[in-house]
């Protein structure tokens, strides 16, 4: 029924565009709907017993207790999964479909055709040692507040018993695996094990559980610890004299960049537009530095590379920053700042209803320095959104400084604009508002982070920053870490650049502090394509506006795009692309 109301309010929204026929259209086609929508409610209860642990993740707890052994007979089980449903997809007609379900559909079929393809082609369980970890999920269970403690932790301790025979099941997988991922895989089970040597126990102090249980939990705990260990150490021993290349290779980068990314644009043409972007932005740069050049460096010699000119103002104007113990209150005194000018500039409708909770990163987070958001699952709708920032006491005085200088008055406010508003928490506003759980669970990582990325220029673009040069600067600074990220992912995976070669980019081009390129290099030996979603996401959703504004002319409204555009929740932006065009048709 949710469904249903939901799609009549997209249809109303439709015939202001004067649409009446599409209209019409909907209300002939809700037997077709009624039945996709049952079959997605079978769809996501099948899925998370196949994926318990992702479930979990979600906050979907029915099988908290559940760890299933990485077997070749699980993987038959897996690709049995996605064949039948892929069959079940056939059987609607996605022209029958509304809008929002018949994305959904498209959004079922990758990820099921991913799924096949990962088993059968990209094969990571066999080369990725990380992959098997259970420190997370139990983490997440024990400092979960869904339930009462006993039924975590009655729960914990069945699951506990599976734990030996996954890593068993783990080492029979590996093959010829990446160094880097077994350096990884070494450093995170061995560090993963005081969640159940120290955090468990003390768990296990409060509980009320009869002690028979308790003890029992306790020797499966000291068994699971000795199987990660174990699994660390015969890492360490394995015999490994052709390691596999962590660089994925042309082939298989190429495909899963179709499936993780979902891109109306081809792998080479994002490139080739992230080569341009980075010059433009270079040029962009060069002018700005060269203006600010005496204001900031007095009557010094400019450097005759302009590059290395940038660089120079760039470090100046990061010497304004806050310090280390405001670094908090400076973010919470940004919020309405940045939510007024939205509202000032007529940019996109903010519910007031629904505030932004900024708080210091909870303790099991620390460490993850900087900022994230952390938004309720699609399981607890109306959960708090919190925007978690990470303390800096305890820190050393040159690593906070070099921080501060990163986060520097400027950079502080982009930061702010992409995290919070109108970035990821506008976004995650309106998706929770977007009726489909396929989208809440499924989400395109491109559209999410592309949209983050859009409103930072989209903001300057409307004069927030009265158009100092100082923040322009510092913007095209920001805009070209992630232009860099898609360009250094590429020439890692599929051109096979070197370390050097790639900290080079990184540093004379895109001015980044040796520490966070050595840091960007690290995560793209572990990671393949995910680097590329933020410049993906932001080109796809800067064209889609420029297409519209192009065909549309004087019936252009920007903050009715950025409604619009959100409306569909968290969908590839190509989907989007097609349904905002049918529209103004
Ligand atoms: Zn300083
Ligand atoms: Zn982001």
């Amino acid at each position: 029924m949710r469904y249903l109301i939901v799609c009549l309010g997209a249809a109303m929204l439709l015939t202001a565009c004067g649409n009446e026929t599409s209209n019409e259209k909907k209300n002939m086609d809700t037997g077709a709907d009624a039945r996709f929508d049952a079959y997605k409610e079978r769809f996501v209860e099948e899925l998370w017993r196949t994926h318990p642990g992702w479930a979990s993740s979600v906050g979907y707890h029915k099988y908290d207790s559940v760890l299933l052994a990485p077997t070749p007979a699980e993987r038959d089980k897996e690709i049995a999964f996605c064949n039948r449903h892929l069959d079940s997809l056939k059987q609607f007609d996605k022209n029958a479909l509304s809008d929002n379900n018949k994305t959904d559909r498209l959004m079922i079929q990758n990820q099921l055709e991913s799924s096949i393809w990962s088993v059968n082609e990209e094969r990571s369980y066999e080369w990725n040692p990380s992959g098997y970890n259970v420190a997370e999920r139990f983490a997440e269970i024990l400092n979960g507040t869904y339930d009462s403690l006993d039924t975590r932790l009655h729960n914990i301790g069945i699951k506990l018993a599976a734990v030996p025979a996954y890593y068993e099941a783990a080492k029979q997988n590996i093959k010829n695996p990446t160094k880097e991922h077994t350096a990884l895989a070494i450093e995170q089970n061995e560090g993963g094990t005081s969640v159940l040597e120290t955090d468990l126990p003390a768990a296990l102090e409060k509980s009320k559980l009869p002690a028979e249980e308790k003890s029992m939990i306790a020797e499966r705990a000291k068994a699971a610890v000795a199987a990660m260990r174990g699994y660390a150490a015969w890492l360490k021993g394995m015999k490994n004299d052709s390691p596999r290349d962590f660089r994925l290779g042309k082939a298989l980068y190429l495909k899963k960049f179709n499936y993780d990314i979902q891109s109306g644009y081809s792998v080479d043409q994002v490139y080739d537009k992230a080569m341009k972007r980075k010059q433009y932005l270079h040029s962009k740069m060069a002018e700005l530095a060269s203006q600010l050049w005496s204001k900031y460096m007095g009557t010094a010699a400019k450097p005759a590379d302009s590059l290395v000119m940038i660089k120079q103002v760039i470090d100046k104007i990061s010497l304004q920053h806050v310090s280390a113990d405001s670094f908090q209150a400076s973010i919470e005194k940004q919020i309405p700042v940045l939510t007024a000018f939205v509202k000032e500039k007529n940019l996109i409708y903010l519910d007031p209803s629904k505030p932004l909770v900024v708080r210091k990163e909870p303790d099991y987070m620390a460490g993850v320095a900087g900022a994230s958001i952390n938004a309720p699952g699609p399981y607890d709708k109306n959960g708090n959104t919190y925007y978690n920032v990470g303390s800096l006491a305890g820190w050393d005085k040159a690593r906070a400084e070099s921080y501060l200088r990163e986060y520097n008055n400027y950079t502080l406010q982009i930061l702010n604009i992409h995290e919070a508003i109108p970035g990821h928490y506008a976004q995650l506003v309106y998706s929770n508002q977007s009726p489909s759980i396929i989208k809440a669970i499924l989400g395109n990582g491109a559209m999410v982070e592309g949209w983050a990325v859009y409103t930072e220029l989209m903001m300057l673009e409307n004069g927030y920053g009265n158009n100092a040069p100082e923040m322009w600067l510092m913007y095209y600074k920001w805009n070209l870490r992630s232009t860099c990220n898609t360009i250094l992912d590429y020439d890692v995976h599929v051109n096979g650049i070197s370390k050097e070669q790639a900290i080079h980019l990184l540093v004379n081009e895109a001015f980044q502090q040796q520490s966070e390129a050595e840091g960007k290099w690290r995560r793209v030996t572990l990671t393949q394509v995910q680097l590329c979603s933020y410049f993906t996401g932001f080109t796809e959703i800067y064209d889609l506006r420029e297409e519209l504004k192009a065909k549309m002319g004087s019936k252009f409204n920007l903050k009715e795009f950025h409604e619009k555009f959100l409306s569909y929740g968290s969908a590839p932006v190509k989907y989007i692309r097609e349904m905002m065009l049918k529209e103004i048709k």
